[in-house]
């Protein structure tokens, strides 16, 4: 009995320390009387959890704050620099890293082309470089690091940290955590890379207020979904949540890379709307796209097509104007079921004229059900292109904070 007596004990001090902690960092500078009016503690426990703080260095004073009346308090702060987080996001043309200190501000960044990325093993070893550079550049102490987060297109065993399937890098039962923890000794992460955007744009999709359930897309080569329950990424049973661009929108439409017929993905993404302005400039029926890669086929990017459509060629307004129409069917069905009251919509793709994303709202009006998506806002996402690795980080923490295994 007294065992599990102290185990409670031990628990409840545990909880307590997180809970003024956090406190520190979403409201600090602060007073140990106010941390103890927002945390429901007493005064004495503020003590002497803020004293064991400032003792690891986590927390520091910054001074006298303004009297009430009686002696003036002192005011404490987090300290960005007790803890960093490394984010990796591995995209199909573009690694980019970052750093993150303790109050997920960014520190570091370093960006790399992705180039081949067979053999995977050589390639996970570069990943491992590329990580101990950030940290050199970000001038960030090996001991500090709490944890590595990998962000990569594919399915995603997360308790082994394994990539199931990855048809963009080629990649199938890839131990991607085991390899890279045999070149950094730390606690590694990995997530699939449109569940890390979806975590870091839902954070800001509210404007400051919590969202209750965001669903963020990201519209790129590929099309890919996260769905946030609060402050929490929606997984599914077998972690494979968020595969909107393998719903079938056209049916007995192009083959997709995952096998089926007219998925999303393969009607609508970018590497769809290339595909397209190819085939339509072999025809002859194309010369705005003709004209922009002069008949060179394989130089054909979704950006061509959407360049060739604001110039008029009409074949390009065309495509243009169906993926936005597939898109808007897709998005509909995900209203339909889930009543998000967030939808933010990023990637590649939103980066073109702004006309892009209002095709796609007037295609949701018409396709989702009257009824539903009344509390909806649409917004184009806004953390930028390191959006995916702050994901990453974001998760990261998070993990570290339920399991209680931040060095505080
Ligand atoms: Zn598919």
């Amino acid at each position: 009995m007294e065992f599990y007596q102290k185990m409670d004990k031990l628990r409840i001090a545990q909880t307590n320390k997180y809970n003024v902690f956090r406190c520190l960092i979403r409201n600090g500078p602060i007073n140990r009387a106010a941390i103890a009016r927002m945390t429901n503690l007493s005064i004495p426990t503020v003590m002497t959890i803020t004293a064991e703080l400032l003792d690891k260095g986590v927390i520091r004073s910054i001074g006298k704050g303004e009297s009430s009346g009686g002696k003036p308090p002192e005011m404490l702060e987090l300290d960005p620099r007790c803890f960093y987080c490394v984010g990796v996001d591995v995209g199909r043309t573009t690694i980019r890293l970052i750093a993150t200190d303790a109050a997920s501000g960014q520190v570091a960044e370093l960006q790399e082309l992705t180039g081949n990325p067979l053999p995977a093993r050589d390639f996970i070893s570069r990943i491992g470089d590329l990580v101990l550079n950030l940290m050199e550049k970000g001038r960030i102490a090996p001991e500090k690091i709490v944890g590595i987060g990998v962000a990569m297109p594919g399915l995603i065993e997360k308790e082994s940290g394994r990539v199931i399937f990855s048809p963009d890098f080629e990649w199938t039962e890839i131990p991607l955590k085991h390899w890279l923890k045999e070149k950094l000794p730390f606690t590694i992460l990995v997530e699939n890379a449109n569940r890390a955007l979806a975590l870091n744009e839902s954070y800001f999709a509210g404007d400051g207020e919590p969202t209750h359930t965001a669903f963020t897309v990201n519209l790129g080569h590929g099309i890919g979904a996260g769905l946030v329950l609060g402050e929490e990424l929606y997984m599914g049973a077998g972690g494979t949540s968020g595969e909107i661009g393998h719903i079938i929108v056209e049916q007995g439409g192009p083959l997709c890379m995952c096998g089926n017929r007219g998925c999303l993905e393969a009607v609508a993404s970018g590497d769809a709307i290339a595909k397209k302005g190819r085939a339509a400039m072999e025809k002859g029926e194309a010369e705005g796209i003709y004209a922009l890669c002069g008949g060179r086929g394989e130089e054909i990017e979704a950006k061509t097509v959407f360049m060739a459509s604001e110039r008029g060629d009409q074949a390009a307004m065309k495509i243009i104007d169906d993926a936005a129409e597939y898109i808007g069917i897709g998005l509909s069905m995900a209203i339909n079921v889930l009543d998000p009251d967030r939808l933010v919509l990023c990637g590649g793709l939103m980066r073109n004229d702004v006309s892009f994303f209002e095709k796609i709202k007037a295609s949701i009006e018409k396709h989702k059900m009257k009824q539903t998506g009344r509390q909806l806002v649409i917004t184009r996402g806004i953390k930028g292109e390191n959006s995916t690795a702050a994901g990453v980080c974001r998760l990261l923490l998070n993990t570290l904070w339920r399991e209680r295994s931040l060095p505080i």
